[in-house]
């Protein structure tokens, strides 16, 4: 997602000079929200439902796909890859970020992750046997393969090693509240218990093993512990790298090396907005940054802003839509607007008054206008925010 954005801004800038796109996989490039949503229940044809509608050969730029970079040496102005050195005049890093394997079951029969398309692809005739599955951790993307296994017929299991779904994004509050929408949707939830392991079994071709000592046969387990970019190709090529692996950019999203950027989820860019290094995993971050490389490739650091956006992310799971943009934390004040056993709510969270983040359940308005809000650090009036029915807009304080 990055890296096309990059080249299709750049055009749009009006940048003249040649354009090549590297990428590992064999597949054109596609986008990933659908991945975990419509083509893992088969509703949806994969490749015409991820394939960005970008013409490469309209735009002139060369797609070297199924080739993978290894390598920077940034003193001679080389990418290393499988295939041999590419020379460069300006590098953009968007290798992206790969998902967290569960140690120890790399490898084993059954255990899957979801990335890439070859991933969802593997898992659909999975889904469509309508067997027992089990996913490992109730994030996002647990959720979002939970509520798809489910609308196809298997009978799901989620486990957990926090005590709630979402433990490490959401507080408790918010939570537990998602925990209901596990057992409506049929799905049983295990929190509080981690894996240990997966081995082979002898009825199913999966056991999980959790650390009380109990076990879950299952057709098949799909990880979803997380993300960490994906950077370890650049290890010792000289890019300074923070300690989560991301590759460390400035808030034009140069990085320590001369004439090379990054942006999506390999990068980690300073927010003067939340006062701290902001890593997003999120679609929205993948569409945004390339903007400002390419404003500061054609235009030039006069006119290219800092970097610093609200940030927005979005989940479909268990029938619900999800919105939740900006960025909160323990010293900011959390506000209801909204019950949340009803089907739509949303959460503001606020310093000082000023919005910082909004959560929004079948909401979108809430986030629409909270985004706006976020960006010019508006100030509300908390009566007025806590009313559901009056519009976030008209709660800011005058
Ligand atoms: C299943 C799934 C569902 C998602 N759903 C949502 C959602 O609902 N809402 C949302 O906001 N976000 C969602 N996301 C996140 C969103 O898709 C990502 O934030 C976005 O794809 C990031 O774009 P990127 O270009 O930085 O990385 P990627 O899309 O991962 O692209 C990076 C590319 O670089 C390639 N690559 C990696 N290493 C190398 C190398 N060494 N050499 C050459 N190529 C390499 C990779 O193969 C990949 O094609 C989802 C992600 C997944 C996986």
């Amino acid at each position: 997602m990055a890296g096309v954005q990059t080249a299709v801004r750049l055009r749009e800038r009006g940048w003249s000079g040649a354009i090549t796109l590297v990428g590992a996989e064999p597949h054109r490039p596609y986008d990933r929200p659908p991945l975990s949503k419509a083509v893992l229940t088969g509703k949806a044809d994969a490749v015409s439902e991820t394939a960005f509608e970008v013409d490469f050969d309209a735009l002139d730029v060369e797609l070297l796909l199924g080739r993978s970079a290894t390598g920077l040496r940034a003193d001679d102005r080389e990418v290393d890859t499988d295939a041999g050195p590419l020379p460069y005049d300006h590098l953009v890093l968007a290798t992206g970020a790969e998902p967290i394997p569960l140690p120890g079951t790399e490898g084993t029969p059954g255990v899957h992750l979801l990335r890439t398309l070859d991933d969802a692809e593997r898992l659909r005739p999975v889904l469509a046997a309508r067997r027992h599955v089990v996913a490992v951790g109730a994030g996002w993307i647990g959720a979002e393969f939970a509520t798809a296994a489910r609308e196809a017929g298997c009978r799901v299991t989620v486990v957990e090693a926090a005590d709630r779904p979402l433990a490490g994004v959401l507080p408790p509050e918010v939570a537990d509240h998602m925990r209901r929408w596990y057992a409506e949707a049929g799905v049983e939830l295990v929190t509080g218990r981690a894996v240990t392991g997966v081995r082979v079994g002898d009825a199913h071709p999966c056991v999980v093993e959790l650390a009380d000592g109990s076990s879950l046969p299952a057709w098949a387990v799909v990880v979803g512990i997380g993300a960490r970019p994906a950077t370890g190709w650049l290890a010792g090529s000289g890019p300074a790298l923070g300690e989560d692996g991301s590759v460390l950019v400035d808030d034009r999203l140069r990085t320590s090396l001369p004439d090379v950027y990054a942006v999506g989820d390999c990068a980690s860019f300073p927010s003067a907005r939340y006062g701290r290094r902001l890593l997003v995993h999120h679609w929205d971050n993948a569409l945004q940054a390339p903007r400002t490389v390419a404003s500061l490739l054609v235009g030039g650091e006069a006119e290219t802003p800092a970097y610093d956006p609200v940030p927005y992310f979005w989940s479909e799971q268990f029938g619900r839509f999800v919105q939740y943009a900006g960025h909160h934390d323990d010293r900011d004040e959390m506000l209801w607007r909204g019950d949340p056993e009803a089907p739509s709510w949303s959460v503001c969270w606020l310093r000082d008054g000023v919005l910082n983040a909004v959560l929004a359940v079948g909401r979108p308005r809430d986030i629409a206008q909270g985004r706006k809000l976020i960006e010019r650090a508006a100030t509300l009036d908390p009566v007025r925010a806590a009313d559901p029915s009056v519009p976030l807009k008209s709660a800011v304080r005058s």
